[in-house]
């Protein structure tokens, strides 16, 4: 790549949480192809990221590719009001398919953030239509939701961007985060927070939102599923919505297809992206059960109050299908055992070492916690020059390799994390 080039990238062109002043070093990628990403220096790097969480079955895929092709010869786009296409129809099948059965009605957005957006949106809409006032939201501290107002709001309040944006982001209600970690024995006292803010606000709240089972961005926490249990439980107890962001655990990442299968909970409104289309193209879906639905579409506007110009993009809902097939066919269940198995072998000795605070695994999500915060480029610049993308951030340097991820490439990645740590 022409050195101008990144120049004028460090000028003028913003990346994800970097400073235009000051920006982190940025790597140039030329292209992509399996787990390899390739550096326009002729370098390939095996990919510990997927992407964040997109890219499962890696890149530059013949059956994703065939799907992205075929499709664009038919028809790219075409808007979603009034018109229907096959790519959108044959996705949402799979959907209702896949998810439970209570969740039959989709909505689909551009992004994740925007399926929150959604989610968020349907609940207030609901109890609208309910003829009820409920405007306010009951969520975990370190939680993530994504970058838009809604999800702001209930992303967690320390740790994210509440300060910044005090006075335009709604007070919503933040329970303590669950301690039990997934793997431990409950402790009882988890709830007790969670179960007193629904005791004081339950006649104020719309719904409940969380990440099931893992907190993503907000400290890459691994929890109990009794938490999740309970947190059903109390829902039920108090008629309040339940709305599960999985749009980074969904798809297998945890192991399950769906990480609330970990506690065998269902939610009322369930959250997707990423993963959704392979890593190819931004799309997202918000189900619901027929009862919300319905009940929204009782209330004074008739309709859910949401219509993005891209909705249902038929490119996006065209690879998505075809990533879902090919997860359904690829054995995943059998790929993210081994993964685990393996992170667990490669990554688990390293929670004696004098730096390190914890080391936790889960299906295929590796996260080794730091005492101290990491010097993101200097060890950026590190995993490079060992052949590995991967990107820590805070006290975390994690991996969420794609499933087809193999044995001696998993070494590579869990090598380069040993070597950069001592
Ligand atoms: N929810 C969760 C749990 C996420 O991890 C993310 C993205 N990291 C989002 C929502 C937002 O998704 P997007 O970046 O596609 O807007």
């Amino acid at each position: 790549m022409n050195p101008s080039d990144l120049e004028f990238d460090l000028r003028h062109i913003w990346h994800p949480y970097t400073s235009m002043t000051h920006p982190l070093p940025t790597y140039p990628v030329i292209s992509a192809a399996g787990v390899e990403l390739e550096l326009s220096d002729g370098r390939r790097l095996i990919d510990g990221m997927s992407s964040w969480w997109a890219a499962i079955h890696g890149y530059n895929h013949p059956v994703l590719n065939e799907a992205v092709k075929s499709q664009i010869d038919r028809m790219s786009h075409v808007m979603f009001g009034g018109i229907t296409h096959p790519p959108a129809i044959e996705l949402c099948q799979q959907l209702v398919a896949m998810t439970p059965a209570a969740l039959e009605c989709v909505f689909l957005a551009d992004s994740g953030s925007v399926a929150v957006e959604v989610a968020l949106k349907m609940a207030l809409q609901y109890w609208q239509a309910k003829g009820e006032k409920r405007h306010r939201f009951l969520t975990l501290r370190h939680g993530y939701h994504g970058d838009t107002f809604g999800a702001m709001s209930v992303c967690d309040p320390d740790n994210s961007m509440h300060n910044l944006y005090k006075g335009y982001l709604p007070n919503h209600l933040f329970a303590d985060a669950p301690q039990s970690r997934f793997e431990d024995e409950w402790q009882p006292e988890d709830i007790t927070s969670f179960r007193q803010l629904l005791l004081q606000h339950h006649n104020e709240i719309a719904a409940v939102i969380l990440e099931p089972i893992v907190q993503g961005a907000g400290g890459m926490r691994i929890y109990h599923p009794e938490y999740l249990r309970q947190v059903r439980k109390l829902c039920d107890e108090y008629q309040i919505l339940l709305i599960a962001d999985e749009i980074a655990t969904g798809f297998g990442r945890t192991g399950k297809l769906f990480a609330c299968e970990h506690a065998q909970i269902e939610p009322d409104i369930l959250c997707l992206g990423k993963a959704l289309t392979g890593g190819y193209m931004t799309l997202s879906a918000t189900l619901t059960t027929r009862h919300v639905a319905e009940t929204i579409s009782q209330g004074e506007a008739g309709c859910f109050m949401h219509g993005p110009t891209f909705m249902g993009n038929p490119l996006a809902c065209a690879v998505a299908s075809a990533n879902l097939k090919l997860l359904s066919d690829n054995q995943w269940q059998q790929r993210t055992q081994s993964i685990e198995s393996q992170l667990k072998a490669e990554l688990l000795p390293l929670k004696s070492h004098t730096t390190v605070e914890d080391v936790r695994v889960l299906g295929a999500i590796g996260v080794v916690e730091m005492k101290q915060p990491v010097d993101m480029a200097s060890l950026q610049r590190r995993f490079v020059q060992h052949g590995v993308w991967i990107r820590p951030f805070g006290r975390l340097i994690y991996l969420m390799p794609p499933y087809i991820t193999q044995s001696e490439q998993l070494s590579k990645l869990t090598n380069a994390i040993n070597d950069v740590i001592i």
